[in-house]
C-alpha cells in the first residue's frame, strides 16, 4: 500500500478504532493529527504508538460538534503540517435507549457528534483538498446504520446519515480527485462495546458468521486501504468490516 496524501486528521483518535487508524496511517508514512474530546493521556498514548510506527504527530483537543473548535483543529493542522490530504471522521458516541424513552437531548447530542461533526470536518477539509485536486475522506459509520438496531434510534440514524453524507460528498467532490467512502464496522472490541451487558454481547456474537468480535486494527487496515493510492477508483462506497454480521 502507498499513500500519496501525507497529512491526516483522524477525529476521536485517543482510543479504540481511531487510535488504530492513526497507527496504521503513521505506518504508511502519514503525519497524523490525533483529535480527541477529553482524554489527553490516552491521546498521548496514541501519539507514542504513532511515533513508534514512524509518524510525526500532533494531538489536538476539539469537540467535533462545535464548528469553531473544528476550525481550531484545522488551523492547528495547517500550522504544524499543512492542510490535510486525508480526513477520517471517526469520533462517535452512543446514548442508547428505546425510542419511546430516548430524550430529545440524547437524540440531539448523538446526531451532533456523530453526524454534524463529520459535516463540520468535511466542510473544512474539502477547501484545501479541492485546491490540491486530491483528497481522501473516510467516514466511520456502522452496520446498524444499514440494519437499524433496537435501543439505538439516535445512533443508527446518525450512522445512516453518514452514509448519505458520504455518497453526496463523493458525487460533489469526485471531479476534484477527492474520494469519499464509509467503513461500517460491526461488533469491535473497544471501550464502546465493553460496557454492553453479557447477555447483549452473547446475542451479538451469535449473529456474527465469523463467530468473534473484530479488532480495531482490522477496521484500521480497511480505512488505510481506502486512503491509499490503490483505492483511487473507489468512491461513494460503504465497506462493512463486520465478520459477516450484516450479510
Ligand atoms: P470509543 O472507544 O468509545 O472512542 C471514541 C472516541 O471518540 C474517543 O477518542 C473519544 O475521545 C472521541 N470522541 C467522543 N466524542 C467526541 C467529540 N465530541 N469530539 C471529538 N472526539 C470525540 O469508540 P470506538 O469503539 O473506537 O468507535 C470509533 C467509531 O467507530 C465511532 O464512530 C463508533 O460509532 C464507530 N463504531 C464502533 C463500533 C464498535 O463496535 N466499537 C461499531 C461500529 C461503529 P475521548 O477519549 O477524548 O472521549
Amino acid at each position: 500500500m502507498s499513500i500519496t496524501g501525507s497529512t491526516a486528521i483522524v477525529t476521536g483518535a485517543s482510543r479504540g478504532i481511531g487510535r488504530a487508524i492513526c497507527v496504521a496511517l503513521a505506518a504508511q508514512g502519514c503525519q497524523v493529527v490525533v483529535n480527541y474530546a477529553g482524554s489527553q493521556e490516552e491521546a498521548e498514548a496514541t501519539r507514542a504508538l504513532c511515533e513508534e510506527a514512524g509518524g510525526r504527530v500532533l494531538c489536538h483537543r476539539a469537540d467535533v460538534s462545535d464548528m469553531a473548535a473544528c476550525q481550531g483543529l484545522f488551523e492547528a493542522c495547517a500550522d504544524a503540517f499543512g492542510p490535510p490530504s486525508v480526513l477520517v471522521n471517526n469520533a462517535g458516541i452512543t446514548r442508547d435507549g428505546l425510542l419511546m424513552r430516548i430524550t430529545e437531548e440524547d437524540f440531539d447530542r448523538v446526531l451532533d457528534v456523530n453526524l454534524k461533526g463529520a459535516f463540520h470536518c468535511t466542510k473544512l477539509a474539502c477547501r484545501g483538498m479541492m485546491k490540491a485536486r486530491y483528497g481522501r475522506i473516510v467516514n466511520i459509520s456502522s452496520v446498524v446504520g444499514l440494519t437499524g438496531n433496537a435501543g439505538q434510534a439516535n445512533y443508527a440514524a446518525s450512522k445512516a446519515g453518514l452514509i448519505g453524507l458520504t455518497k453526496t460528498a463523493a458525487r460533489e467532490l469526485g471531479g476534484r480527485g477527492i474520494t469519499v467512502n464509509a467503513v461500517a464496522p460491526g461488533f469491535i472490541d473497544t471501550d464502546m462495546t465493553r460496557v454492553l451487558p453479557q447477555a447483549v454481547r452473547e446475542g451479538l456474537l451469535s449473529s456474527i458468521p465469523l463467530g468473534r468480535l473484530g479488532a480495531p486494527e482490522e477496521v484500521a487496515q480497511a480505512v488505510a486501504f481506502l486512503c491509499s493510492d490503490q483505492a483511487a477508483y473507489i468512491t461513494g462506497q460503504v465497506l462493512c468490516v463486520d465478520g459477516g454480521m450484516a450479510i
